[in-house]
């Protein structure tokens, strides 16, 4: 069943029992209706055009006047350069993605020693820092000054080799001149007398007898990590 019912009869020239004649007159009146509907229509295109307002293109910045109500853009070059703007925003979301999930591919690939070395630098950079202009702990030579990716290292009281456990401990770690760190085994006679004046006996006694073995997760040395990260600002920030 064809439930379309047509607003205008149109004449069935075909089934016309009135013949020829009929069938014209009716087709001539039809074809007035037309016309006549065709006008209204076009008026009413006409005076919805008008209606709508002057606005801004979205790329050029510069007033039109649309023909269609959503319409954003004044001219097609306009509208390629949108479009252009959208495959770059496209563009740049699915870089942010890929990098996002490498990074955390990488995370996952990492290995317990990375996060161990993430950690310790993060402590080593914040210990030389702190002990910037202060000079070397076992000679005094004044690696300070150029504390910051210059001369002196980070060097631990108790090796990180011997007494991991120590190896994030700010008692046990201070600025030392690459020659007595790493040509003469870290100089630790004269470390101990360095580290007397700095923390005292009973400080380096305690150290001397500290044997609680480390276990850290690798969560504990994120943790770690980001600390030190935050304390190497803090310091950074209040030196000026
Ligand atoms: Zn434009
Ligand atoms: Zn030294």
């Amino acid at each position: 069943m064809n439930s379309r019912k047509p607003q205008q009869d149109i004449p069935n020239l075909l089934t016309s029992q009135d013949g020829a004649t009929t069938a014209g007159t009716e087709l001539s009146n039809w074809t007035t209706t037309l016309a006549g509907c065709t006008e209204v229509c076009s008026q009413k295109s006409e005076k919805g055009l008008k209606q709508l307002k002057q606005k801004k293109c979205k790329v050029c910045k510069t007033l039109f006047t649309p023909n269609k109500p959503l319409q954003a853009v004044c001219s097609v070059q306009c509208a390629v350069g949108i479009a252009e703007k959208k495959k770059a925003l496209e563009h740049a979301k699915e870089r942010r993605e890929t990098a996002k999930a490498d990074k955390v591919k990488r995370e996952k690939l990492k290995t317990r020693s990375e996060y161990v070395q993430e950690a310790q630098y993060e402590f080593n950079r914040y210990i030389r820092l702190r002990d910037k202009g202060k000079g070397c702990i076992s000679c005094g030579t004044d690696c300070g000054a150029t504390a910051i990716g210059g001369s002196g290292d980070a060097g631990h009281f108790r090796s990180r080799g011997s007494a991991p456990h120590l190896r994030f401990d700010e008692r046990n770690c201070h600025l030392q001149c690459k020659k007595c760190n790493r040509y003469l085994a870290g100089n630790v006679a004269n470390y101990r007398i360095g580290l007397i004046e700095r923390i005292g006996l009973k400080a380096v006694e305690e150290l001397e007898s500290d044997q609680t073995p480390a276990k850290r997760s690798i969560a504990d040395l994120q943790f770690i990590k980001s600390v030190f990260k935050i304390k190497y600002k803090e310091l950074e920030k209040s030196n000026g």
